[in-house]
């Protein structure tokens, strides 16, 4: 049996998506920015492309950029808000356990003279709203905060964090990479300025994403060159890749309550199931505000890696972090950020699941993981002089 858990990384391309892209290879293949015929039509599809997009968030068409990934998406909001907005100010909140697309760009504005707030995250991973009203000052100009967490799943209350920032007058970004299809999302009633998502985390192709700008929000260009996407991002389109996302998230938000409820009950099956029938157990992230498709789960005194390997060799892909992080040896900054010590970090995988996921798959995952944690264990000198201190305990009573 082969079972993918590890759509937090990426997902596969549904036929449906194939099949909508794949006339953009080889028969409708004009420069969206010729006048003739051939690129009329690719304007066509670009501009559909941008509508199902805009749909999807209660977004205005010309409210969304494409980019060539998620990463792009949060370089631009950041920078671009940072850099439009210096006069006003020169500093950002953002919080500690944010994707490195967003952390990096922060550290490489600090260099640059910007000065940045990391706000800290609770044990479940959620930043309260008066934790950033009491961070905000006269010069802050950008609030950046993750929709759900990579990594943990944890869902953050981006309405009543984004209210706050409109209270202020500071502009609210949302790397919302992980959360579409999963959670239902409209720009306009949750206040939201700019929000960044990325095609292949919803079974659209990689090498797309998408940034939302509200109408009238200024962001300083990245890129100098053409005039693709009204000046602001250069670059012929992704032609292909941007039929794709469209039609991907046209169907990943279609029925989001469904898909939800389907994924949650697997992914509740599976948390129970592995923490009933394995000792030493932790459930990583909020038990209830949580991405429907998350389980990550720190099992003591064994290495992620070695677990990892385990599920490969039985069919099973699953990741320890993120993708971007995972092959360091780094603990993850999310699970340090979350207060799990560095120990019980090294022992955390994570299986994110999509609307494909079944409980036979579900089953066979948990029923792996009681063997192979049983077998690591076994094997583990940790573990084997944590059994001494309990019997020592136990002797000494
Ligand atoms: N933000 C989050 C929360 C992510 O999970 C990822 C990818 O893992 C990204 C940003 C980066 O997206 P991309 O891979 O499209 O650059």
């Amino acid at each position: 049996m082969r079972v993918y858990m590890d759509n937090g990384a990426t997902t596969r391309v549904t036929e449906p998506v194939m099949a909508a892209m794949q006339p953009y290879f080889c028969e409708i293949f004009g420069n969206p920015s010729s006048v003739h015929g051939y690129g009329r039509e690719a304007r066509k599809a670009v501009e559909a492309a941008r509508a199902q997009v805009a749909k999807a968030i209660n977004a205005e068409p010309r409210e969304i950029y494409f980019t060539g990934c998620g990463t792009e998406a949060d370089n631009w909001a950041i920078r671009g808000a940072a850099y439009a907005n210096v006069k006003k100010g020169k500093h950002i909140i953002t919080t500690n356990f944010e994707h490195h697309a967003v952390l990096h760009t922060c550290k490489q504005l600090e260099k640059e003279g910007f000065e940045v707030t990391y706000l800290p995250v609770d044990g479940d991973g959620l930043i309260s709203p008066e934790q950033l009203e009491a961070a905000i000052r006269p010069d802050t100009t950008l609030v950046t905060i993750m929709y759900a967490n990579n990594e943990i799943g944890t869902i953050e209350p981006i309405s009543e964090l984004a209210a706050v920032a409109k209270r202020h007058g500071v502009l609210f970004h949302t790397d919302a990479v992980q959360a579409i299809g999963h959670v239902e999302i409209d720009v306009k009633a949750q206040q939201i300025d700019m929000l960044s998502m990325s095609g292949h985390k919803f079974h659209g192709p990689k090498g797309i994403g998408a940034l939302y700008v509200r109408h009238g929000v200024r962001l300083q260009r990245l890129m100098q060159g053409g005039a693709q996407e009204r000046g602001q991002r250069p670059g012929t389109e992704n032609l292909a890749g941007i039929v794709g996302i469209g039609k991907a998230i046209e169907l990943a938000t279609a029925d989001i309550p469904g898909r939800a409820a389907k994924m949650a009950a697997i992914r509740d099956h599976m948390i129970e199931r592995i923490t009933k029938e394995i000792p030493y157990v932790q459930l990583n992230g909020h038990a209830t505000k949580r991405m429907c498709g998350n389980v990550n789960l720190s099992f003591y005194f064994i290495e992620s890696e070695s677990v990892l390997l385990h599920l490969d060799m039985r069919g099973i892909a699953a990741s320890s972090g993120s993708a971007c992080t995972s092959g360091s040896l780094d603990p993850s900054h999310v699970l340090l950020a979350i207060g799990v010590s560095h120990e019980h970090a090294n022992g955390s995988p994570r299986l994110s699941l999509c609307e494909e996921n079944t409980m036979e798959e579900a089953d066979y995952v948990v029923d792996s993981l009681v063997e192979i944690v049983a077998r690591l264990r076994d094997m583990s000198p940790l573990y084997s002089d944590f059994l001494k201190g309990v019997e020592t305990v136990g002797t000494d009573d």
